[in-house]
């Protein structure tokens, strides 16, 4: 393990492995003084004090959503990820081979800033492309790109779903949103009877990391076995999401490795950047443009109001 910001980390960047036999919190039992914090957030019972010799917390991979509530809430700092890519990273951005995509979520740029004294929530979002491309990644593309598609997909499956209700075959309303991982586990795990209710899209990180390994490669002729692409997020639960064995439509891992808002603001100031002095740059075009139901996304409820507005701009009459 080592420390990073001050949590303890395991530094593996597992491959190949079931992510739901992966601790992606764990606890420090030196540290833990079973104050009972961590369960009163869980809203799963995945974290519980045990009592062998003395009370410490343990947690259950099955039941743990990797919502990261216990981490946060834990007085004593006893709470740590047990996954962690940057060290690889790291390595992938010093070697030739390797062409490095970076895809920020939307939430990221709202929450980089006060790693660094800005004040909680401001923009940093050009300061953060600066910053990715003074690390050394390669491409700067961006999450928000793809979230505007999967607003397309997820909108327009919203539309067929309200003008088929009723029909034989038709997906049941209402329509639940299907972007976030810990989300998705609690329903498939506690209340899979919903499951017709979860939108089919993918998450924009599911869909960005496919396109980049397909679209994105072809575009700027890069061989995608050669691409790395870093999932940028502002959650645990996003390690989760792109381990899961389904995101590899590109032919290859869509999705190599994830980081967290805090790890990325590490890696910043590791390498010796001055972010607050970066002056703001663009992301770059190819998988890199966007509109502002995309920046929405990085509020509660902006998944499903930006799939809200589809309909009332495009197509008024037809629902
Ligand atoms: Fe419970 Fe979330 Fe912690 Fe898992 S990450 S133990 S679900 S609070």
């Amino acid at each position: 393990m080592k420390q990073i910001e001050g949590v303890m980390y395991q530094t593996n960047a597992p491959k190949g492995i079931d992510p739901d036999g992966i601790y992606f919190v764990q606890v420090d039992t030196t540290k833990c003084e079973g104050c009972g914090a961590c369960e009163e957030v869980c809203a799963t019972g995945a974290i519980q004090s045990i009592n062998d010799d003395y009370i410490h917390q343990v947690v259950d991979t099955a039941a743990c959503m990797n919502c990261g509530q216990c981490l946060v809430s834990c007085p004593y700092g006893a709470i740590y990820e047990g996954v962690s890519y940057v060290d690889e990273i790291f390595e992938k951005l010093k070697d030739p081979d390797t062409v490095v995509v970076s895809m920020p979520a939307p939430a990221v740029r709202y929450g980089l800033g006060e790693c660094f004294g800005g004040a909680p929530g401001a923009y940093v979002g050009q300061q953060m492309h600066a910053a990715l491309r003074k690390l050394g990644f390669d491409y700067i593309w961006d999450n928000e790109f793809a979230a505007d598609v999967t607003i397309m997909e997820e909108g327009t499956e919203l539309i067929n779903r309200v003008k088929n209700a009723g029909k034989k075959d038709t997906l049941p309303l209402p329509q639940f949103t299907s972007c976030c991982p810990g989300w998705m586990k609690f329903v498939e795990s506690y209340h899979p009877d919903l499951l017709p209710h979860i939108s089919t899209c993918k998450s924009p990180i599911g869909m960005l990391g496919a396109l980049a390994k397909t679209y994105g490669a072809h575009e700027t002729h890069t061989p995608a076995k050669k691409m790395y692409t870093v999932s940028i997020m502002p959650c645990i639960a996003k390690k989760y999401e792109g381990l899961r064995p389904e995101m590899a439509d590109s032919g290859y891992r869509d999705i190599d490795a994830t980081i967290n808002t805090r790890e990325l603001a590490y890696m910043i100031k590791k390498a010796g950047i001055d972010f607050n002095t970066l002056p703001g740059e663009d992301p770059d075009p190819v998988l890199g443009e966007s509109t502002g139901a995309a920046t929405i996304f990085g509020t509660s409820g902006g998944v499903m109001e930006a799939a809200l507005r589809l309909p009332t701009r495009h197509s008024p009459a037809s629902i």
